[in-house]
């Protein structure tokens, strides 16, 4: 399977046409149920939380009775908890020694009773229609009630759930349940969905791909990242996807040799499946450290997770990169392919997996009033946001999901506890905007960071300098921050909460 650079030379120039092209970014079609227009999907009768007990009034009313304003009523809300007793007093640090007191909630039960009478004053825009776009129009909608009118823009009919993307690489049954429509999460009827693309964002307005500009008070850009296939793919109609992975699902089937390329999180989890799922094939990783996966996963557990693919005779090629760089969507379509590694290596298979990692989607922002350079980063296109998730020095636009550039382990969670944080700062603001004599300053309040590599991110994004108490905190938690992270590998539960979270029925899911 491996042979040296000389041999191949000129075999190399034979190959070099068998290199993908990067996949065609398709137009939408006219005709398609892909429509520019705007789409509102919520019925024109009244909402039923309006008399619902459960209504946003009768919260406030039975959790100031209770003394519990601060708990979250939702029934989609899980509050993050303390992974450890440290974790917590990390926690516990972090809100009094480096952030701003934490903000009484006393905005829901304040607006509570305005909002039987208050119409939609202000105007919220998220960008993106996938988990943390839904996670922050949810809490909004039920914090700010009719206060504000929500929009969500997301080109896609039916969202990619890229979570579930390596499952249906080794079982194609699990396909149809990746793909879902966010066309019932509004409860009130002011809030909607346009299907259409951001493509640039000036004072106040959002600039579309085909429809008129949107205006906006708060922004909230929730639009991911992207992968090379097979784990996203750049077409709006959700069953290019979906035979994009058949494709791949069926060349795996017959490929005797397999190359992951890249031993992140992804190429990992891929190269498990492939273990548990494939007898006979020849599987190799190529990854650029000595040890598989990076800093936010322990040491020891990444030594045995190393362990178990070389007892899997899983061939590690470490401290070597494929040169594929000048190629974003190398591997696609899936074929027998040549590959030419830096140290100098010619290497030949049956199909390559590109687990090469994610890039932000922020390309919009390139044609801004906001400094491009200054607000993302260069190489990773991730945004940077403050403690706040607000972008540099921007108060009503924020960041949330997977989009940002907080370090650690992005996922479902993460992306929830953010959009929360963005929608009491949403919240606060508004307070600060319709009672400015009762509220002359907006208290925000911050995200927690949920690892130490995160923490250090909202210093960096800050421009704080590291200080001996930043030091010890490292130390301190060293060994405990990373400590439950793990490659995630069942997904049955987290796809179930996903759709639960869109109001969406979860068919026959598979093997997931
Ligand atoms: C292989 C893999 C496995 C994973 N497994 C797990 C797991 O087991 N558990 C877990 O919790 N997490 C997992 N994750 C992470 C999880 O998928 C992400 O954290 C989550 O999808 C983040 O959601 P998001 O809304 O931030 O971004 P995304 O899911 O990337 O969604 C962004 C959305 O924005 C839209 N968009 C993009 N550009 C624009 C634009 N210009 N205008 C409007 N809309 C736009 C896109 O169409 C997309 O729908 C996994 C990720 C991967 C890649």
């Amino acid at each position: 399977m491996l042979k040296s650079k000389d041999n191949f030379k000129s075999l190399k120039k034979r190959y070099d046409n068998q290199r993908a092209e990067p996949p065609v970014m398709r137009p939408p079609s006219t005709s398609s149920s892909i429509t520019p227009s705007k789409i509102d999907f919520i019925d024109d009768k009244e909402p039923s939380i309006k008399n619902s007990i459960f209504s946003f009034s009768n919260k406030s009313f039975i959790s100031s009775i209770f003394n519990s304003s601060k708990r979250d009523l939702s029934n989609f809300d899980s509050n993050v908890k303390p992974k450890s007793r440290l974790q917590y007093a990390f926690n516990t640090f972090i809100s009094q020694k480096t952030t701003e007191p934490a903000p009484k909630d006393s905005f829901r039960s304040s607006m509570a009773f305005d909002n039987s009478t208050s119409s939609s004053q202000f105007k919220v825009v998220i960008l993106g229609g996938s988990v943390a776009a839904i996670c922050a129009a949810r809490y909004i909608e039920e914090r700010c009630q009719k206060l504000v009118s929500i929009t969500i823009i997301e080109p896609l009919k039916k969202v990619f759930l890229k979570t579930g993307a390596s499952s249906s690489l080794t079982d194609n049954t699990s396909l149809n349940c990746l793909f879902v429509s966010p066309e019932n999460i509004f409860k009130l009827s002011q809030n909607s969905i346009i299907r259409d693309k951001a493509v640039l964002i000036q004072e106040g307005h959002v600039g579309l791909s085909m429809g008129p500009p949107i205006p906006f008070d708060y922004l909230v850009i929730a639009t991911g990242s992207s992968y090379p296939p097979p784990i996203s793919y750049p077409s709006l109609d959700y069953q290019h996807t979906a035979n994009m992975l058949t494709r791949y699902f069926q060349t795996l089937n017959n490929a005797k040799s397999v190359l992951i390329i890249g031993g992140g999180a992804t190429g990992v989890e891929v190269c498990l499946r492939l273990i548990n799922n494939f007898y006979q094939k020849n599987i190799a990783i190529i990854h650029d450290k000595d040890l598989l996966l990076n800093h936010d996963y322990s040491e020891s557990y990444r030594k045995k997770i190393q362990q178990k693919l070389i007892d899997s005779k899983v061939k590690l090629i470490l401290n070597d990169t494929a040169k594929i760089s000048s190629f974003i969507n190398y591997g696609h379509p899936p074929k027998g392919r040549w590959i030419e590694t830096t140290s100098g290596k010619m290497l030949f298979f049956d199909i390559q997996i590109n687990c090469s990692g994610p890039t932000g989607n922020s390309d919009f922002l390139k044609k801004s009033h906001l400094d491009y350079d200054n607000v993302v980063e260069k190489q990773s296109k991730f945004i940077k946001v403050n403690r706040y998730l607000q972008i540099l020095d921007s108060e009503n636009i924020f960041a949330v999901g997977d989009v940002n550039n907080i370090s650690g382990v992005k996922n479902v969670e993460r992306a929830k506890s953010q959009a929360r944080c963005i929608s009491k700062n949403i919240g606060l603001l508004l307070q600060k905007k319709l009672h400015p004599e009762t509220f002359p300053v907006a208290k925000l309040s911050v995200w927690v960071p949920d690892s130490i590599n995160a923490e250090i991110t909202l210093h960096k994004n800050e421009n704080i300098p590291s200080n001996q108490s930043k030091l010890q905190l490292i130390n301190s938690f060293k060994s405990e921050h990373y400590i439950n992270n793990e490659v995630s590998f069942r997904k049955a539960e987290t796809i179930k909460k996903i759709y639960k979270l869109y109001n969406a029925e979860l068919g026959t899911y598979g093997a997931l």
